[in-house]
């Protein structure tokens, strides 16, 4: 007789790195496929030369993607590997991508391309678009869309992808149902962004459908210390001194209006919202905007404006004079205006400009007396990253003041005790957190996975087995 059985291969005790499959019988979902960073502790730490051709070998070896059966193609398995290849595995197969963060995405391009992967309409026009900057992922293959709201089928497993707002479009957790019951993912999600309204929506419609199980990110729950008290108290109201996402652009203006000089800005631009914001800045401070060009093609695809200017940076000029510009740059070049840094040194009062830190050097071009540097979510994220020391004292050899001026993507702890609370599953798994122990389930009970393990989904309840 077929069943439901739940494996976790990674994110259980990390920020990131979330895969779980759900199978019935033979035929299984395996949702999101991503890589933890760890700049500290990652052997492959961009020294060492990646052999492109060995990749999934390596990958397998050093344990950055999981030995699962079925899913990698037979010739990219290491010699003498135990592994079933994909071409010889009984059931069907789907991989689910909640969103387009490295940490759930890393390794969706190892799948072997007989195997479909699926993210949201939303995630896959904002992956057609990094891939056209050079942001795609490792591996060569297609990608599959699939509709908020809209179910489809992988076998007799029904999937139904529920749109959640987090620091990136196209987010979506799923709601996974077979002939034994149904599980709700929520990936990654937060109540504080420019669509609070999503995630209540989120809550209804995965009542409505009906669940025994939740698994839930829980990454703000990771400090090091103990939680305040009051914190793991369910609560949906936005702290007065919070930042959210929709305040960024203010706080921004209050701190550059009275400013003589350049302002600057690091954002990860995958969050589109961001994008919008420093442009509404720009429009408050009535100073002109100033991409690098792999963002003023994020902007130019995603947000409807024609307001901002394309940077021309020491490698874009190299590459122009070279005519090594690709079709992309040209094109979007030729609609819109670009900026040096001898024009906007003239008056760089007018300006606010990104700088991401593999450009940091292009900061020496620039004017920056009396200016202003936003750190505003764009890597080097924190302490951990030795690279953040590094911004620093290219920073401090500037002379140029940097303020955090951001918002995190994740849910406050009182936020998700409350999505919890709301959802109140007969199984709570909260995981992609340090200390996932900490989410608690209003009545029901509280499971934290082990690896090498598998639970069996029944009558509600879900009871633990050896693989
Ligand atoms: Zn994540
Ligand atoms: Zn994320």
């Amino acid at each position: 007789m077929n069943k439901t059985t739940l494996t976790f291969y990674g994110g259980l005790r990390s920020i990131g790195g979330t895969i779980v499959s759900l199978q019935y019988g033979s035929d299984r979902v395996i949702f999101d496929f991503g890589l933890v960073y760890s700049p500290q502790t990652n052997i492959l730490d961009g020294q060492i030369q990646v052999r492109e051709s060995a990749m999934i070998r390596d990958y397998l070896t050093l344990g950055l993607i999981p030995k699962i059966d079925g899913i990698y193609h037979e010739t990219s398995l290491p010699i003498g590997s135990s592994l079933i290849p994909a071409n010889q595995y009984q059931g069907k197969t789907a991989v689910l991508i909640s969103h387009l963060h490295l940490d759930h995405i890393g390794g969706m391009g190892f799948i072997d391309p007989s195997i479909p992967v699926f993210m949201s309409k939303n995630s896959h026009d904002l992956y057609q678009t990094l891939e056209m900057i050079g942001e795609g992922v490792n591996g060569d293959r297609t990608y599959e869309s699939c509709e908020y709201d809209k179910p489809f089928f992988v076998g007799k497993i029904k999937i139904t992808p529920l749109q959640v707002d987090h620091d990136i479009p196209g987010a979506c957790g799923f709601h996974i149902e077979t002939p034994d019951g149904s599980v709700v993912y929520t990936g990654d999600l937060r109540l504080h962004g420019t669509h609070p309204e999503r995630v209540e929506s989120f809550i209804t419609k995965a009542k409505t459908l009906g669940f025994d199980v939740v698994i839930i990110e829980g990454t703000t729950l990771s400090s090091e210390e103990e939680l305040p008290e009051e914190l793991l108290v369910a609560n949906k109201d936005i702290p007065a001194e919070l930042i959210t996402e929709p305040k960024v652009p203010k706080v921004m203006t209050e701190l550059l209006h009275d400013k003589q000089g350049i302002g600057i800005f690091n954002i990860y631009h995958r969050n589109i919202d961001r994008i919008a914001g420093v442009l509404q800045a720009g429009q408050l401070l009535n100073r002109k905007v100033v991409f690098e060009i792999g963002t003023a093609q994020l902007a130019a695809n995603l947000l409807n404006t024609t307001s901002f200017y394309i940077y021309e940076s020491e490698s874009l000029r190299l590459l122009r004079e070279n005519n090594q510009l690709q079709d992309w740059q040209i094109n979007l070049l030729d609609t819109y205006p670009s900026l040096s840094a001898q024009v906007i040194n003239k008056s760089p009062h007018e300006y606010l400009l990104q700088n991401s830190y593999d450009h940091a050097l292009e900061l020496f071009d620039l004017n920056t007396e009396k200016g202003l540097y936003f750190h505003s979510d764009g890597v080097p994220l924190g302490d951990y990253d030795p690279a953040f020391h590094n911004l620093k004292r290219i920073l401090d050899y500037l002379g140029l003041a940097k303020v955090a001026v951001g918002t995190g993507g994740h849910a406050l702890p009182q936020h998700l005790q409350y999505i919890v609370e709301e959802l109140d599953p007969n199984v709570l798994i909260p995981l992609h957190s340090f200390h996932p122990e900490r989410l608690t389930p209003k009545r029901g009970i509280q499971l934290l996975p082990q690896y090498g393990k598998t639970y069996m989904l029944k009558n509600g309840a879900l009871v633990e087995q050896d693989i």
